[in-house]
């Protein structure tokens, strides 16, 4: 509840001014009525107004409960006195009745004239809102009227849970304001044939019961209510990450924020389950989590769709060890088929069976026992993945002696045997080995089965751990382990974005066979690069190609078997985040802002997950998309560092981002996660200045020192408190006490849920007390004014802060105690 009424009376939202877009010009034919004031003829010209019925779409995601515009009958109002309000019984040009209230009693004492509305189902809204447009005479502009005329009139409401209300009294309506005029017009106006139709919107809430009426007094103005539209706001049904959320009304209050759980869209599912808030303004806003296409289905406009099953399977030749089939292509491929799987084995022994994989429609499966019952299976697999095997088809193979009761065959079942046994033995061998093999009894699904071993590393299921490249003796096996090769020709290079350590980063667009258009972002290494130079730019892509999160930027894949060689990821429309806050400084509400950082803290939990570090976690190495959603890039191992030109040498001789970094890791290179959540802080700080330079202008050394003596940055301009506390909390100097990235996230979520909790801001005195307490130390007393000692320790910014606070002189500052 805001406002001045005494309840539930919303805060002006003027949408509209007179003059505006929606401003009905009069055309000259009815110019002349005009020049009567105060008549009804007047006011009838005001219908003109029905030009606006063409203005009638409300946005998508405004419902409407009442529209005066476009109700057909009667709309069943009620005036009192008889003579106060009356509605003008004008059609429009469809013969369309046209409800306008007018009153103009300015030249009589005393006016209190009421206008009800019919009751008004809220449809379970808890709060809605009521536009108005209306014109209204400039008291001025009246010969002799001053004395008692108005230029404001009053709207009321009244919650009840039936059409039985209409019989209270006066004073049991509650007054949601007092609705003055942006534009009020005069017989000047008039004769340019420009109406001054003034919009205003009010809303009201939290309602409780299940409608209410509205109503309009008049104290002595010159009004006409031409519309009058009520609605409540929605935040509409959408698909985000392969999730649907329904349509959600919005809260009762203005700044809630209600989470809303998606479902996954049909074929997909989940280990994150996808939660976005609907605002009180009726928008989404921080998405969380996603679905994803189960395997074999591909991702198309916010659905999974895969290769239909294949249905007609024949069966061809069958002899007494071999069975030949062949079948069509599905009835819906969706995408190119790149080959299929057959799945077979010996009736009621399917826990041992055999896979081929074909890129024809036919196959020939051999090695068979004579006389025995084969079930096969068949699914095609796009590049999407694969779709549903086929259903059960069952053949049999011919008996040893079906064609000739011939001797002659026993030798070779004989060496049929002996193939057999050998061809067994191999394979337990290999499978025991350890080793990858294309064709499997455990694993059908080759990524599944790279899960599981790769390069001799052995990984639990369902635990995943980064593998540094270093550990590969030859760095490309690396890269085609972990990135997919691209044609350079399903590359198209747009602009030019950026400039990498290794050549130019472009914006441009891939469309691999079968898959929608992407847009993209393609990292080139630049002509003339040596060994090392490619496979440190490679390198990038051996690790990104490892991660697969919502909040780590996407590998689409590499281009090394021509050149220029290129690393292709999704495209980050807003770039790097450092440059795009610098750029809408002031812009984002405190929870949008909270969204970017919730989003950069699962990104590092993923990461943390997997076991590595980033080292140069930094607003500059976070990317943003059209959708604000933050993406943590810019991986490698010491070349991220090479390449960070915040990066300076220590003591130790390693290149490090000093601002951004632990004190252990600048001192003794101890770089863990925990050092990765104190620069984490050091984001959040950099993401609510909305892109200040950490420590400002003080050079590395005095950061060094200062950090080790202590000090840590004070907090950000409006800087909600809980945000400020997490940040110190990062930047404990005991890394244990610093707290994990998955406990980062659960706190911001919470805090996302509970947006009141954002209000409480680090107040002005405390952050100079602060700056006192940790500066105090550094010799106020050689300075002649405040300002002077501030610019010295890098802090002149806060003068001003000084100054509001009573901290005018030198003596002052120096009275100054720690509490
Ligand atoms: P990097 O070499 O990764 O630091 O990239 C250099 C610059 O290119 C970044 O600062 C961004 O402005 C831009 N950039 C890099 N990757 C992307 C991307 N995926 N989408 C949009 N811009 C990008």
């Amino acid at each position: 509840m805001r406002g001045s009424g005494p309840r539930g009376a919303g805060h002006r939202r003027t949408q509209g001014r007179g003059g505006g877009d929606d401003t009905p010009r009069v055309p000259a034919s009815l110019a002349g009525c005009y020049s009567a004031p105060l008549k009804g003829p007047l006011w009838t010209c005001l219908l003109l107004c029905a030009a606006l019925r063409t203005l009638l779409a409300s946005p998508s995601n405004e419902v409407n409960l009442l529209d005066s515009r476009t109700v057909m009958g009667d709309l069943g109002w009620i005036a009192f006195p008889k003579n106060g309000w009356e509605e003008i019984g004008e059609v429009d040009e469809n013969y369309a009745p046209i409800h306008t209230y007018q009153v103009c009693k300015v030249m009589e004492q005393n006016q209190n004239n009421w206008l009800l509305t019919s009751w008004i189902s809220n449809e379970g809204a808890s709060r809605i809102f009521i536009e108005l447009k209306f014109t209204l005479r400039d008291c001025n502009s009246l010969p002799g009227g001053l004395g008692t005329c108005k230029e404001t009139f009053n709207m009321y409401y009244f919650e009840s849970d039936d059409e039985n209300g209409r019989s209270i009294k006066e004073n049991q309506y509650i007054k949601i304001d007092t609705i003055a005029a942006d534009e009020s017009f005069t017989e000047l106006d008039l004769g340019d044939r420009v109406m001054k139709l003034n919009t205003e919107v009010r809303d009201v809430g939290p309602l409780s019961k299940k409608g209410f009426y509205l109503a309009f007094q008049d104290v002595g103005a010159c009004i006409a209510l031409v519309s009058v539209r009520v609605y409540y706001k929605k935040c509409p049904s959408v698909v985000r990450h392969l999730a649907i959320f329904p349509d959600t009304i919005t809260g009762a209050d203005s700044s809630q924020l209600l989470e809303v759980s998606g479902s996954c869209v049909n074929h997909s599912v989940t280990d994150d389950p996808p939660k976005m808030h609907c605002s009180a303004e009726g928008e989404w806003l921080v998405p969380i989590g996603k679905c994803m296409c189960k395997a074999g289905y591909e991702e198309k406009n916010g659905t999974c769709q895969a290769p239909s099953p294949v249905t007609n399977v024949k069966k061809g030749k069958i002899a007494k060890n071999s069975i030949s089939l062949s079948w069509q292509e599905p009835d819906r491929p969706n995408g190119i088929i790149l080959e299929y799987e057959i799945k077979y084995f010996e009736k009621d022994q399917e826990t041992s069976y055999t896979i081929i994989k074909s890129k024809e429609t036919s196959i020939t499966a051999e090695g068979l026992k004579p006389a025995s019952v084969y079930v096969f299976q068949i699914r095609a697999r796009t590049a999407a993945g694969y779709g549903v095997f086929s259903r059960r088809f069952e053949f049999e193979t011919t008996p040893v002696f079906a064609a000739s009761n011939d001797q002659s065959q026993i030798p070779i079942i004989a060496v049929s045997v002996t193939v057999g046994v050998i061809l067994l033995a191999v394979m337990i061998g290999f499978l025991l080995s350890g080793r990858r093999c294309g064709y499997s009894k455990a694993k059908q699904d080759p990524e599944e089965e790279k899960m599981h071993f790769h390069n001799g590393h052995i990984k639990l299921p369902g635990v995943r751990t980064y593998i540094d490249p270093h550990t590969y003796e030859d760095p490309n096996q690396a890269v085609h382990e972990f990135a997919k090769e691209i044609e350079a020709s399903c590359i198209t290079i747009e602009r030019v974005i950026g400039a990498g350590e290794f050549g130019e980063v472009c914006s441009g667009r891939l469309k691999l066979p079968g898959k929608r258009e992407l847009p993209v972002a393609i990292k080139t290494l630049k002509v003339g690069y040596t060994e090392k130079q490619r496979r440190d730019f490679l390198g990038e892509a051996s690790i990104m190609g490892q991660f697969d999160h919502p909040n780590i930027i996407h590998l689409e894949g590499v281009v090394t078997k021509s050149k220029p060689v290129m690393i292709v990821t999704e495209y980050m429309e807003n770039g790097s985040l450092d440059t795009f806050l610098k750029k809408n400084d002031g812009q984002f509400t405190v929870i949008q802002l909270v969204g970017m950082l919730r989003g950069i803290a699962a990104g590092m939990k993923y990461l943390s997950d997997m076991g590595y570090v980033h080292r140069d976690l930094a607003a500059r190495n976070i990317l943003i998309n059209s959708n604000l959603v933050c993406k943590v890039s810019d991986f490698g191992l010491s070349r991220v560092l090479e390449d960070d030109p915040e990066a300076a040498y220590t003591t130790r001789g390693g290149k490090i981002p000093i601002r951004w970094t632990a004190p252990e890791a600048i001192a003794f290179r101890k770089f863990t996660s925990s050092s990765d959540v104190w620069s984490y802080g050091i984001v959040m700080w950099e993401v609510v200045s909305y892109g200040e330079r950490p420590y400002w202008e003080m050079t590395n050394q005095d950061v060094i020192k200062a950090v080790e003596e202590g000090y840590r940055l004070p907090s950000p301009m409006d800087c909600p408190a809980a945000l400020y506390q997490l940040m110190l909390d990062c930047w404990q100097k005991d890394r244990n006490s610093r707290p994990k990235f998955d406990e980062i996230v659960n706190m911001l979520d919470k805090l996302i849920r509970n947006p009141s909790s954002l209000k409480t801001l680090v107040n002005a005195s405390s952050r100079v007390s602060t700056l006192l307490a940790e500066h105090g130390s550094l010799g106020s007393g050689a300075y002649r004014s405040v300002g002077e000692w501030l610019e010295a320790i890098k802090m002149g910014r806060y003068t001003e802060i000084f100054m509001e606070n009573g901290y005018s002189s030198m003596d002052a500052v120096a009275q100054v105690t720690l509490e």
